[in-house]
């Protein structure tokens, strides 16, 4: 029996990941599930598999958890710090789900206990790659990519010698408005931005597909995962989301990976690897697929690219800084503060900002690190001198 738990557990990532260990409760031990607001889900799920415990992240929603979880067995818990600790309890894999750079702390503690790894949580490896995979090989655990793109890479290169690859290519869908005029995009409401032509996501990355700042944090992680230098990392646009991405050998192959844009996927190959298994993902149809249409991304469209090459070129603390003022600036044009269009000069302008006090570069970083610089750019792009200006 394999010891797993899940954090994001009521999320997009973590029903799929709940899915496939329903279908086959009796190989695995449920040990620990969180979420955040969605207590009936969050409890129902826990007693459903019989975890050890659920944990919430909202420290206020102790007794509602503790009622929904009444007479079950399973321990309730509560608040930030309850669902790092959470973390602490031993298990062989561990789905890292929560979005945002509140993943990152439950995945560092997971990692003690040497097992896998399974990170969907992207901002991790963004806001501190090298940190997490330090910690990983410090403690013989394994990551294994849970991003459509990262595990296709991740197949493609399986038996591969890295010295091999001339160049990695993901694919991106171009998001919700990517039909739209140009002209058009700062009218564009969350609503609209938060509908996605072929995945069904969480609404925060969703508005990062349309954005790209989704893919632009994926040329990122890419660049963590594989040891790729930024010049051998690319992305083109490929509207049916059928092959998720592409690697170039030096020999002329290009090796693709097709499949359905279905999330369960990724997360059973991780949750099977090294081996796999049958899984419940529909089979392409090549001749009824037809067609696959391929281009190169408009910079003009789609700025968030450009600064992510920016982030990936100097490094140091600029992925901690860029991952928390995206996170800010989609609040904002999620509050409705700003428009779709400021999000990508907004980060540009936090970073420029702390790249003038010069505290950007570092050749180790720590947590406490990744910590107080996402604390100062989200006050900075929240701040008034960025909004608006
Ligand atoms: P979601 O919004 O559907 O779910 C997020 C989960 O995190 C929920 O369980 C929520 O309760 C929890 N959460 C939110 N804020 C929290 C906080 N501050 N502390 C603790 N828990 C919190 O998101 P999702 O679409 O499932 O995405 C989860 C992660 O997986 C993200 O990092 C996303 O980028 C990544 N990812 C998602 C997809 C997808 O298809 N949905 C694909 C690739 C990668
Ligand atoms: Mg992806």
């Amino acid at each position: 029996m394999k010891r797993i738990s899940v954090f994001g557990a009521t999320g997009s990532i973590g029903q799929n990941t709940l899915d496939l260990i329903a279908r086959a409760p009796e190989d695995y031990d449920v040990v620990a599930l969180t979420g955040a607001s969605n207590i009936d889900r969050l409890a129902a799920d826990a007693i459903r598999l019989g975890a050890d415990i659920a944990v919430t992240a909202d420290g206020d929603r102790l007794g509602q958890l503790r009622e929904a979880l009444a007479g079950s067995g399973v321990e309730a818990a509560a608040g930030a710090g309850a669902v790092i600790e959470a973390a602490d309890r031993p298990t062989d894999w561990c789905m890292s789900a929560i979005v945002g750079a509140a993943g990152l702390q439950p995945g560092l503690r997971a990692l003690r206990h040497g097992g896998t790894l399974a990170l969907a949580n992207k901002e991790s490896l963004v806001c501190a790659g090298p940190l997490l995979m330090a910690e990983a090989a410090r403690h013989g655990a394994r990551v294994l990519p849970v991003d459509s793109e990262h595990s296709a890479v991740f197949q493609a290169l399986a038996g591969e010698d890295m010295a091999a690859v001339e160049q990695i290519v993901i694919t991106a869908s171009g998001g919700g408005l990517r039909d739209w005029p140009l002209e058009r995009l700062a009218q564009a409401t969350p609503e609209d931005a938060g509908t996605h032509p072929n995945w069904d996501m969480g609404q925060r990355i969703t508005i990062d597909s349309a954005s790209m700042f989704n893919k632009a944090m994926e040329l990122i992680e890419t660049k963590e995962y594989f040891g790729m230098p930024p010049g051998g990392i690319d992305t083109v646009v490929h509207p049916q989301s059928l092959v998720h991405a592409l690697v170039q050998f030096r020999d002329g192959a290009l090796m693709a990976h097709l499949g359905a844009p279905d999330m369960r996927h990724a997360i059973g190959y991780a949750l099977h690897w090294p081996d796999r298994r049958d899984l419940p993902v529909e089979r392409l149809n090549l001749a009824q697929v037809a067609r696959l249409d391929f281009a190169a991304p408009d910079p003009a469209r789609y700025p968030a690219l450009d600064i992510a090459r920016a982030v990936m070129a100097g490094g140091g603390l600029r992925g901690a800084v860029f991952n928390a003022a995206k996170e800010a600036a989609l609040d904002l044009f999620m509050d409705r503060q700003i428009a779709f269009t400021d999000m990508a000069p907004q980060v540009a302008r936090t970073l420029d900002a702390l790249e003038g006090r010069g505290c950007l570069d570092a050749d180790t970083i720590t947590l406490d690190m990744v910590l107080q610089i996402d604390r100062e750019a989200r006050d900075l792009t929240r701040g008034p001198v960025c909004v608006g200006d």
